[in-house]
Order: structure tokens, then C-alpha cells, then sequence
């Protein structure tokens, strides 16, 4: 199974994992070739420092990052991070250090191409690095749902005058993550205002540290900061399209909105969803499994059978993909929280499989099955609450 898992993701994205890491696709193929005892030990690495030599700490971290580079990240730039976790290192990379993970991720971003997809005549989608964009355009001008990378910003650009000649009104970020807002600057220099939940705004404002990967964010400067915020939802009409924003409470971050298009029936899910990968949720500033599954279903109550769904990594869906999601969510969920009410070791639980059913359409993404569930059950609460 996970041979065929790896082989999978190997014809899916050696490419282009070669092409934006600069690593040699023969050398991550052979960190990719592991047996399953193998990676349970990797995963002790990780979460419990006991990786000792280079060797094993550069598998341990791609391990856990095989997949990142198909979700608008850099594996190149996280296996620092993760390194530095597994050898138990301090973990405070000034902000101006080349060997910095953040300001490695930022800088070689530039090289991802950036790609549009037309979901209705006025929505399009931009995909490719850092966190899917929304782009609403019309008479009043345009309005932009996530900056991706500072990197980035001069190709966002041109996609967006490519566009139309509108202008460039406002920015909304789904969540402070750096690969959602890294580019506010220069949208804001661009033109845009920014609007996002109040929690996205002081967590830019505040040093952030996201502890699973290790990686550790200064304050933005203050021409970044949204400059409207809300606290439970927001209205807007622009362009003759109504567009309604709420907050999910705390999910992948406890800053977390949707942005739901009505008149033309589109909705982006921030990174509440991830398309057809295991998601990543952030414990260290709010996020939790019960939140996703909360937030998954809210997006399902909102959408009908024609709404396209755009999730914070990965391709656009629909509402049957996106119950699916939720489904796999609490199914996982409660299997683990199972095993873990009965006293099993996360080793334990591990190496029971909980997942097994769903690695071949879910474990080829972002996280490997592994190390999500090494993620939901150390994050998981005792009193989690049924759906
Ligand atoms: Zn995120």
C-alpha cells in the first residue's frame, strides 16, 4: 500500500517538486522508498527527537512533507524547520537568516507557476502557490480572496489586470497563515483594502509561532494589517454579487472565514478544507479536528449541488466532494479518539491503521496518513464532542 501510495505521488509531482525544490528527484525518490515499520519510526523522530544523524532526520522531515509542494508549499524549505525539530534544536531563526525555512519558502515560491481557472464568467480562481486566490471582478472593480507570497505578488498582478482593466479594490484573507497573506504589502500597495476576521489582524500584528512545522513568524508590518475587521460575520455587495463572510469558529486557526459568493453560487473554504488531502490544522494558534469537522459541515449546510467549492490547497470541488471530506474527518476522528479514550499509546494507534481505508484517496497530499494521525491525537481533546 504504500508503495503504491509513493509511487502514485511520484509520477503525480516529482516534476514538479524537482522543479521548485532544486533537490534532485533521485534523491527525494529515495527518501520517498521506505517500508511501513520504517515510517512508524520516523515518526518517532519527529515528535519525540529521536532522529541521530542527518540521514535519518532528512527522511523523518520528508516523511512528513512528501507531499507539500502538490499543496502550494515548499518541502525543500520546511525539512529545515523539521529538521531542527527533530534534532530538538532551538527553534528561533532570525528573520533575516538564508537558512531562515520561512524566508527560503518565501523567496523560492516565485518559481511555482501561478495558474487561472474561469469557475463562473466573473469568478476565477488563482492556484499554484501558496493558498488558492479567489478573484471577483465587475463593474465596481475587483475584489481578491488571499495574497499568497510576497514572491508571488508581480504575477497576481498581472493575472489580475490579465483579467479585465477594473480596478483593484480589496483584499479579504481567509486566515493569518503566511501562505494566505504573505502578500498583503504589496496588495495594499496595489490599491487594495484589506478586510479579514479580528483575529487574522492580531496575529499579524503579534509573533506567531506554528509549532507542528516548527516555524516561527515575526509581526507584520503594518501596511499589511487588515484595515476593516469583524468578529462573527460581514456583508458586502459589490459588483451585483451578494457575499456574505462568517467565521468558522476555531478550526484550522482560530482566525478562519468563508467567503461565500451567493448571486453566483461559489464558496471558498479557506484551509478548513483541503481538496482530496489529509488537512493540516494548526493546534498552536486555535486549530482542531472537531473545529474542521464543524467547519465542513457548515460548508455543506451553505452549498447546494450546483456550488463550486474552493478549498484553502488543492482542486475546486463540489458539495458531494466536500461531505466526503467531512465524512473521512469524523470517521478518522472518532477512530482515534476511540483508541485513545482506551489508553493507546500514539505508537499504539499508529500502528493499528486508522486510516487505512482512506490513504489511497487521501494520503498522497500534503500530510502522509501518519503523521496525520499523529496530528489528530495529539491535539485531540477528551471531551470531544459527537457531530
Ligand atoms: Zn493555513
Amino acid at each position: 500500500m504504500a508503495c503504491r501510495i509513493v509511487c502514485r505521488l511520484w509520477f503525480l509531482s516529482c516534476r514538479q517538486i524537482e522543479s521548485v525544490t532544486g533537490l534532485r528527484a533521485g534523491d527525494i525518490f529515495k527518501t520517498l522508498q521506505r517500508d511501513l515499520s520504517d515510517e512508524r519510526r520516523l515518526v518517532d523522530q519527529i515528535y519525540f527527537s529521536k532522529a541521530t544523524t542527518r540521514r535519518e532526520m532528512l527522511r523523518a522531515a520528508s516523511f512528513l512533507m512528501s507531499g507539500s509542494a502538490l499543496a502550494g508549499f515548499m518541502p525543500h524549505a520546511l525539512l529545515a524547520g523539521a529538521q531542527a525539530a527533530a534534532a530538538g534544536k532551538a527553534q528561533t531563526p532570525s528573520p533575516a537568516s538564508p537558512a531562515d525555512p520561512v524566508e527560503q519558502m518565501k523567496a523560492q515560491m516565485a518559481g511555482v507557476p501561478l495558474q487561472t481557472l474561469k469557475l463562473r464568467d466573473n469568478i476565477q480562481m488563482l492556484y499554484g502557490p501558496g493558498g488558492n486566490m479567489v478573484v471577483l471582478d465587475g463593474p465596481d472593480g475587483k475584489i481578491l480572496v488571499d495574497s499568497s507570497f510576497a514572491s508571488v505578488a508581480p504575477k497576481v498582478k498581472r493575472a489580475l489586470d490579465e483579467i479585465s482593466d477594473t480596478p483593484f479594490k480589496m483584499l479579504i484573507n481567509t486566515h493569518w497563515h503566511f501562505d494566505h497573506t504573505d502578500g498583503n504589502v504589496a496588495m495594499h500597495q496595489f490599491g487594495a483594502t484589506i478586510l479579514a476576521h479580528e483575529n487574522t489582524r492580531k496575529r499579524l500584528s503579534t509573533p506567531q509561532v506554528t509549532e507542528f512545522f516548527n516555524m516561527h513568524f515575526p509581526p507584520s508590518p503594518a501596511e499589511a494589517l487588515p484595515r476593516q475587521t469583524f468578529t462573527d460575520s460581514f456583508k458586502l455587495y459589490f459588483d451585483k454579487e451578494e457575499i456574505s463572510l462568517a467565521h468558522f469558529s476555531p478550526a484550522h486557526t482560530d482566525s478562519d472565514i468563508y467567503v461565500h459568493y451567493q448571486t453566483s453560487n461559489v464558496l471558498h473554504m479557506g484551509d478548513t478544507l483541503f481538496g482530496g488531502m489529509y488537512p493540516f490544522f494548526d493546534s498552536s494558534t486555535g486549530g482542531k479536528i472537531d473545529g474542521m469537522i464543524a467547519a465542513a459541515t457548515r460548508g455543506i449546510s451553505l452549498a447546494d449541488d450546483s456550488t463550486k467549492i474552493v478549498p484553502g490547497h488543492g482542486p475546486a470541488g463540489d458539495k458531494a466532494a466536500l461531505t466526503k471530506y467531512r465524512d473521512m474527518l469524523v470517521a478518522i476522528r472518532d477512530r482515534i479518539k476511540k483508541q485513545k479514550d482506551a489508553g493507546k499509546t500514539l505508537k499504539e494507534v499508529i500502528a493499528a491503521k486508522p486510516t487505512a481505508d482512506f490513504d489511497a484517496a487521501w494520503g498522497a497530499g500534503f500530510l502522509m496518513p501518519d503523521a496525520f494521525v499523529t496530528l489528530v491525537y495529539t491535539t485531540l481533546q477528551s471531551d470531544v464532542p459527537k457531530l
